[in-house]
């Protein structure tokens, strides 16, 4: 599947880079005490050695700081910190690592007479000195009190878009142009419409995706994974996060599902509908997991691919999916849609149901739908 990426500038971050061409970076963060050396060494390695492009440990106190030192002594990892409310252990903290994230709506805490403008100078000036990326890290429960003020009490989305805009632009007009931007929020739809929003106003700054609290898996893998294939579907999103609440030891498998996210979009296996190429056949079909209620939905998903190759100019998107729980609901944006139950399959024409098939059946009546459909496009 062919999806064309947002034309956004190349970050280095140690050795990697995000943004323009470069494949979308898997990120993960510790979640081990950073003052407990041996742990947090073990996890970031773990985390590493499961294809983490990039590693985040958080830095709350001159004591973390310093053992953040020791910590990039024995690991190769790519590192990035996470500031927090302390703008002013930077510092200390950017000589270990490849990149630092502030969030703007935590700049207010300390010093509260200087201006957010003069903070982001020192942070630009410390990043640049020690060869390293930033990330502005916008988190829709922590906005910018003052920015929200300029904004009505409703508007979810003004405030925290104007304060990354606005971050963007002044670290440009200080000549710092190494900065990604995330945007995060812990409902799916929220992410999606407020990156939605950036990328149309700001296609070169790379952004970096992700749901914050998305909880346990599989839940949490599957509210990530929703908001991931409306963005990178649709060309946004230069590196990813997917944030699991488990156990220390199982913390590489929020690598092992962004990696099984952004392949499966690539190979257009999506639980939601987004036409991955607006301009020809779009065939998707679910992951499939334990709902699948007849095995045959992998083999008809096939089926549908291969019978439609002779409709790939025509701009449709049809929908395979796997069972009567999200199946109805999920195909309600598909221009066709299936979704199977245990012993037929149910045939939809976006929110229009046009009848239950048997599988040996249903290849034959969506051949005649989709040529309805080719029909009246072509008419
Ligand atoms: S549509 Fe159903 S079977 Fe397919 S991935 Fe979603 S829940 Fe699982």
């Amino acid at each position: 599947m062919s999806i064309q990426r947002n034309p956004s500038r190349s970050v280095r971050i140690g050795s990697i880079s995000v943004g323009a061409e470069h494949p979308i970076a898997i990120q993960s963060m510790t979640a081990t005490h950073t003052q407990d050396i041996d742990a947090t060494v073990a996890q970031v390695n773990a985390l590493h050695a499961a294809g983490a492009d990039v590693v985040r440990i958080a830095v709350d106190s001159g004591k973390d700081a310093e053992a953040l030192a020791e910590i990039r002594k024995q690991t190769e990892a790519n590192l990035s910190v996470d500031l927090q409310e302390s703008y002013r252990l930077a510092e200390k903290v950017a000589p270990h690592v490849d990149k630092v994230r502030y969030n703007p709506g935590h700049l207010y805490h300390h010093e509260k007479t200087r201006p957010w403008q003069d903070k982001v100078r020192y942070l630009a000036e410390v990043a640049r000195d020690n060869n390293c990326a930033i990330r502005i890290g916008v988190n829709c429960g922590s906005v910018d009190p003052e920015k929200k003020a300029q904004f009505a009490p409703e508007d979810e989305i003004g405030p925290i878009l104007q304060s990354g805009i606005e971050h963007c632009e002044h670290l440009e007009s200080l000549g710092f142009e190494r900065f990604v931007v995330s945007m995060k929020d812990s409902d799916p739809a929220t992410v999606v419409k407020i990156n939605q929003a950036f990328a149309e106003k700001r296609p070169d700054v790379p952004l970096h995706l992700g749901v914050t609290e998305a909880g346990l898996p599989p839940d949490g893998i599957i509210k990530t994974r929703i908001a991931f294939e409306q963005l990178i579907g649709r060309g946004i999103g230069d590196t990813i996060r997917v944030s699991l609440t488990v156990p220390n030891p199982r913390k590489p498998e929020e690598i092992q599902a962004g990696r099984e996210i952004i392949d499966d979009i690539y190979s257009g296996r999506l639980r939601s509908v987004v036409a991955l190429d607006p301009t020809a056949l779009n065939i998707i079909s679910c992951p499939s997991c334990s709902r699948v209620e007849n095995e045959a939905f992998v083999e008809l998903a096939q089926d549908v691919k291969a019978m439609t190759t002779y409709a790939k100019e025509h701009a449709i998107t049809i929908a395979v999916m796997g069972c009567r729980v999200n199946g109805p609901g999920e195909t309600d944006e598909a221009d066709l849609g299936l979704w199977c139950g245990p012993n037929r399959v149910n045939l939809k024409k976006g929110e229009e149901s046009l009848g239950s098939y048997p599988y040996d059946e249903i290849l034959e009546k969506l051949k005649e739908e989709l040529d309805k459909l080719i029909t009246a496009q072509t008419a």
